[in-house]
């Protein structure tokens, strides 16, 4: 399974469990006699928070930070999913950041 497809997967695993959490959430409200529009309401509010909750996890997991070295400077590139070209690449720039050429000649 290549990275693409397997960050694919998880996030519709991370939409299928969350759903399936908000339909138990759901099924026990209901058991209390929660009225049907309020029970909805918190079941979607339960599937939106840990939906897109895992769902940054799973892009925070498959994403690269390559930061300037130089203190003080906050030049970042982030990167989700790259290749290994690419990472180098872009690791690379980050590392001859143009600021540290400034006053030399
Ligand atoms: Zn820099």
């Amino acid at each position: 399974m290549t990275r693409p497809s397997l960050h694919r997967a998880a996030g519709l695993a991370a939409i299928v469990v969350s759903g399936a959490w908000a339909g138990w959430l759901g099924f026990q409200l209901h058991g209390y006699d929660v009225p049907l529009p309020l029970m909805f309401a918190s079941a979607f509010a339960a599937w939106s928070v840990l939906g897109n909750g895992l769902l940054w996890l799973i892009g925070e997991l498959a994403t690269v930070t390559h930061r300037c070295a130089t203190k003080g400077c906050d030049f970042a590139v982030k990167l989700t999913q790259p290749t290994a070209a690419d990472s180098r690449y872009w690791q690379e720039i980050a590392a001859d950041h143009p600021h540290r050429k400034v006053g030399r000649s």
